[in-house]
């Protein structure tokens, strides 16, 4: 099974996805997480793609779509996709059918995560992760059990985006509703699309994902 979660920065596609890879064994792929994993190691595409980041733009469509393809070709077989912050351009999603076609896959639920733009400010100026697994926390909502400590490995580091400012997101929510909101209507003309309430616990959002993934939604 391949699946898109789309919706705009501070959704929870993130902590949706990572949910559902512990949970049911498919892997998250992440454009934004290779993107940051590029800048950190300084490679030819780090070195394109900081700038534009850090602005809250968008990277090329041919450099997000070759390195998913890329991410694809190391992935089992048997093992699901979720495309976290992927395809976020009508050029990417025409991408991704050409790609996933290409590796004999098929998309088959394209789930829109539905929130309150007021609230995705302070989602995301409130958001820090785990500096040594990525597990990903947030100031109010999402606090680790014992406070400095990683629920998931234990780990007393933790990081925030240098991009998670309120002047950048306001540019990022823009992006969204410019270029990444208009290809719903391209998923919906196929039928893939399914709306979930991204305001409620992230509890309930893994389970209203899992039950349209299991066909009870
Ligand atoms: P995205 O990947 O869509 O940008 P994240 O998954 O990183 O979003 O979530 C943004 C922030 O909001 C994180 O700090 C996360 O812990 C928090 N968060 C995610 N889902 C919820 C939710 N349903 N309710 C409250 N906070 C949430
Ligand atoms: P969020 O979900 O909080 O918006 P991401 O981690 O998905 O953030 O992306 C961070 C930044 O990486 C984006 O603002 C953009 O600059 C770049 N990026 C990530 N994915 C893409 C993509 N599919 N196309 C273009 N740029 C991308
Ligand atoms: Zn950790």
């Amino acid at each position: 099974m391949n699946i898109i979660l789309l919706g705009p920065p501070g959704a929870g596609k993130g902590t949706q996805a990572s949910r559902l890879e512990s949970e049911r064994g498919m892997v998250q792929l992440s454009t934004g997480d290779m993107l940051r994993a590029a800048v950190k190691a300084g490679t030819p595409v780090g070195l394109q793609a900081k700038a534009v980041m850090e602005a809250g733009e968008l990277v090329s469509d041919a450099i997000v779509s070759g390195i998913i393809g890329e991410r694809l070709d190391e992935l089992g077989a048997d093992k699901g996709a979720i495309f976290d912050g992927y395809p976020r351009t009508a050029a990417q999603a025409q991408s991704l059918d050409e790609i996933l076609a290409e590796r004999g896959r098929k998309l088959d639920h394209v789930i829109e995560l539905v929130v309150d733009e007021d609230a995705l400010v302070t989602r995301i100026t409130g958001r820090f992760s785990c500096g040594n697994c990525g597990a990903n926390y947030h100031d109010s909502f999402n606090q680790p059990k014992v406070e400095g400590v990683c629920d998931v490995c234990g780990g007393t580091e933790f990081k925030r985006r240098p991009d998670d400012n309120e002047a950048t997101v306001r540019t990022r929510m823009a992006e969204y509703r410019a270029k990444t909101a208009p290809i719903l209507p391209i998923y919906e003309a196929r039928g893939l699309v399914q709306r979930v309430d991204g305001m409620a616990d992230i509890a309930v959002v893994t389970d209203a994902i899992e039950a349209i993934l299991d066909g009870r939604g």
